[in-house]
């Protein structure tokens, strides 16, 4: 694995070791994967390499490696079949929730027992409830010390192997705390805890020796001990869990995305037609620049992410874009590698379509990439409000077109019908298809938002200006045909280039 040059030493060499311990269990993982057996004994080697703990701080027995660490592990560990998948549920039931949300007693007793390689699964998704995870309807009821959980979950990666199930539940069917995200709270749910089973396993593509399934909880008392977090604090402790589970599926599929360049790269290099290696096609070439292209900014942007979070910096955005970014290009690069490969690549005996299976599940576990880009957009644009203001842009006094200002006009201290109207008109000569905004309003007018509004629905009444609202506030205004005419004569806003002749001007 190549390393980066902002990791750790122990970063490092942590890459170094798990690379050679997957290339030493490899076939074990392989012959597992052929006979569908869930691969125990390699996560008990991973367990006892002390690799479960990379990221669980040092004073609870882990490596203190953070996201970086964790993601360096399961980018390793996924070259294998379906142990990535397996590691990664492991973590995301519980790991950095107990350790942000968990009290100390809650760290001690669960953050050791990850360590040493007990599995653990993260149950938010239920039969009725998707992406729209918070109307999760599995109820939660308080009862004295303990609370009675009722409901159900479904495709829970680890269902059966894990001990642990990092479980969320509706706590408050009250509107204002729905309105407000507090009306779910966070549980670890434990295998043996009274009326706590498994329903039914899935068979899912990519998940061919990898239990995935639904749980039945009808009544089942858990401790308060094992509340995560407080009552109703549910939502931001899945929000926030949901950014490492990101990360560590980005990294997922770059150690996929590493076995799929070397298969596909060896194999062309033995492959001969028309009497010369199938590599040295163009196409073929072409294909493969584009995959290595593809992994190399795939592995930047989840690296960032990782250090992001582990600087404690709000590493949304950034955990979004990568899990988006890589599990598509993964796919594709999947996709072009079998086409590099014939017919070779179609055949499970080769690694690409295994990997194509593990790749496309991975557009839809951990959040769909339709739901997460909506996460981008949304955070994304308060994120980088700063670099999406729109220039300050005015009519050039010789050149006559719309050029950037540095300078903004003097403020007026007051506005009337006329004046406002005057601003509109000039932004027509700038932007003649757009609104204005309130906040461009609010550079020419130093006045409040009721004088502002006063102004504008007086012009309305009179037709002069088109309003747009959102529900009742109004956001953005325009001079109408109207308004224009009153503002200025037609010359006004009469401009041509220098190249058109005055014969065909009218
Ligand atoms: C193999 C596998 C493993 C999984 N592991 C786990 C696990 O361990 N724990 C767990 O809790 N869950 C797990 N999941 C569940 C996963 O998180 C959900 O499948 C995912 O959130 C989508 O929910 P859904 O399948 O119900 O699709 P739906 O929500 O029904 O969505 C269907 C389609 O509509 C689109 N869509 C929905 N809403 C919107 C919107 N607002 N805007 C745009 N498009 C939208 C989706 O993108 C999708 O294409 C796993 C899923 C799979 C397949």
């Amino acid at each position: 694995m190549e390393a980066f040059t902002w990791w750790s030493d122990e970063h490092k060499s942590l890459a170094d070791e798990v690379g050679k311990f997957v290339d030493r269990v490899m076939p074990r993982a392989e012959e597992a994967f052929w006979e569908r057996e869930f691969p125990r004994d390699i996560l008990a080697s991973i367990a006892e390499e002390g690799y479960f703990g990379a990221g669980v701080p040092k004073e609870y027995g882990g490596m203190g490696l953070g996201a970086t660490g964790a993601c360096i592990v399961i980018e390793e560990v996924s070259r294998m079949p379906g142990v990535g998948w397996i590691f990664g549920a492991a973590m995301l039931g519980g790991w950095h929730q107990v350790i942000d949300f968990g009290t100390e007693e809650q760290k001690k007793r669960f953050l050791p027992r990850m360590v040493k390689g007990e599995l653990g699964a993260v149950a938010m998704t239920e039969p009725a409830v998707g992406t729209d995870i918070a109307g999760i309807e599995t109820f939660a009821r308080r009862e004295g010390d303990k609370y009675i959980i009722h409901g159900k979950k479904r495709f829970v990666t680890g269902t059966g192997v894990a001990d642990r199930y990092m479980l969320y539940a509706r706590t408050s069917d009250d509107p204002e705390d729905i309105r407000r995200h507090r009306h779910l709270t966070g549980f670890i749910v434990e295998k043996g805890m009274p009326g706590f089973t498994i329903e039914k396993i899935n068979e899912v593509m990519g998940f061919d020796n990898v239990p995935n399934g639904y749980l039945s909880l009808v009544d089942v008392p858990v401790p308060l001990a094992n509340r995560i977090g407080e009552e109703g604090e549910g939502w931001r402790v899945m929000v926030l869990s949901l950014n490492y589970e990101r990360a560590l599926v980005s990294a997922q599929v770059l150690g996929t995305m590493r076995e799929t360049l070397r298969a596909v790269v060896s194999y062309g290099q033995r492959r001969i037609q028309f009497d010369k290696p199938t590599i040295d096609i163009p196409t073929n070439q072409f294909k493969v620049a584009d995959m290595m292209a593809k992994l190399k900014l795939a592995r930047l942007s989840t690296y960032y992410a990782a250090q992001r979070l582990d600087s404690g910096q709000d590493a949304a955005v950034d955990c979004s874009i990568c899990k988006v970014f890589n599990t598509d290009v993964a796919v594709e690069v999947g996709v072009e590698a079998i086409q590099v490969m014939g017919g070779d690549g179609t055949t499970k005996f080769y690694p690409l379509q295994r990997i194509l299976n593990e790749s496309k599940v991975a557009q839809i576990a951990g959040g769909t990439n339709e739901a997460i880009k909506l996460t981008i957009y949304r955070m994304g644009l308060k994120a980088m409000a700063d670099d999406f203001k729109m220039p300050h842009r005015v009519r050039h006094s010789k050149l006559g077109v719309p050029i950037t200002s540095a300078d903004r006009p003097k403020k007026l201290s007051k506005i009337d019908e006329d004046s406002l109207l005057a601003v509109l008109a000039e932004d027509y000569r700038v932007n003649p298809g757009l609104y204005m905004s309130r906040e461009d309003l609010k550079e020419a007018f130093d006045v409040s938002d009721t004088e502002l509004d006063k102004v504008l629905l007086a012009l309305e009444s009179k037709q002069l200006v088109r309003l747009h609202r959102k529900g009742e506030a109004i956001t953005l205004a325009k001079a109408t045909y109207e308004g224009l005419k009153k503002a200025n004569p037609p010359e006004h806003y009469r401009w041509f280039p220098p190249w058109v002749k005055d014969e065909d001007i009218f």
